[in-house]
């Protein structure tokens, strides 16, 4: 047991809130929105929204036919299919001045396009009300089909994201329906695809992973072609989520973001409160400038 794993002070922090957070959080309200800012409860909500202008929006629902064992996402069968979604992420996207948006979604195994043309409609839609904001896309694997990757990679999103998560030994103890494998290979395809469009992928640590399977994570996401990581502590939503089995340092975080640097990552993000979506908007200026 791991009882005795304590929450160290570098992640204790308090969540930053202010009149315009509020006044976005009703917004998103009376769009029907929701973003992963506030249901992941994430502690940089404050930095990405207010200083940076980045958010990250789930479209399709909140609710998903999968259950991985460290997401908080309420697990079901979805029932409805919002076709206007898109417009009103734009529209969002607009009020709010965003500079970088990350659009992500539940798993939609339900559906035959697992919702890629939602997905790439909501990139359209959001590029023709905003054509300075760049659009990051975070699908998941969309039931692994090649023709729902081509539907999304043709909206020509400025990144395509897919996580695989943690290390290939936890994949199927941490991951609902994903495999390690599935994934690599939607990331390689990806790039295939369009092999202008930099691809992107992250790993939480702290779920019993060892140094040595982290490095092996890398070289897979390397030998896949992959050109942007980031890693970030686990954090346990609830109590009937997977336990936190250790909290790495800022130290190990910089160690690791060092030795993804020298297997040839163009970007890594790396740090305690690193979450898929932190800093994305440098990232697409890291690229931008290459
Ligand atoms: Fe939202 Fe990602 Fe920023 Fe967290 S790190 S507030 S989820 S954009
Ligand atoms: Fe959460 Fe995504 Fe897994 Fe669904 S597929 S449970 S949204 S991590």
């Amino acid at each position: 047991t791991v009882e005795h794993v304590r929450k160290p002070d570098w992640l204790k922090i308090k969540l930053n809130t202010n009149e315009q957070y509020t006044g976005l959080k009703k917004m998103m309200r009376e769009k029907k929105l929701h973003t992963v800012c506030e249901e992941a409860k994430c502690p940089n909500i404050h930095e990405c929204w207010a200083v940076r202008r980045t958010a990250t929006f789930m479209i399709l629902g909140s609710v998903c036919t999968r259950a991985c064992r460290f997401c908080a996402v309420q697990t079901g069968l979805p029932t409805e299919l919002d076709l206007v979604e898109p417009e009103r992420v734009a529209e969002s996207v607009e009020q709010m001045g965003l500079k970088h948006v990350v659009i992500t979604a539940v798993a939609r195994d339900d559906l035959k396009d697992g919702g890629a043309s939602v997905f790439a409609e909501t990139v359209r839609a959001v590029r023709r009300r905003n054509p300075f904001c760049s659009v990051e896309v975070l699908p998941s694997d969309m039931n692994g089909e090649y023709e729902n990757l081509k539907i999304l990679m043709d909206a020509r999103p400025d990144i395509l994201n897919h996580n695989i998560e943690t290390v290939k030994r936890l994949t199927p103890k941490v991951r609902a329906r994903a495999t390690y494998e599935r994934s690599l290979e939607f990331l390689r395809r990806s790039k295939e695809i369009n092999p202008n469009i930099p691809t992107k992928s992250s790993i939480m640590i702290g779920l019993g992973e060892t140094r040595e399977e982290i490095m092996e994570a890398m070289d897979d996401l390397r030998a896949n072609n992959v050109d942007i990581i980031t890693i970030g502590q686990y954090l346990q939503p609830t109590k009937q989520h997977l336990k936190v089995q250790k909290y790495w340092s800022p130290q190990e975080f910089n160690e690791l973001k060092e030795i993804a640097m020298q297997k040839g990552f163009s970007h890594c993000e790396a740090g305690p409160l690193v979450r898929s979506s932190y800093h994305a908007d440098e990232q697409v200026n890291a690229i931008k400038m290459n």
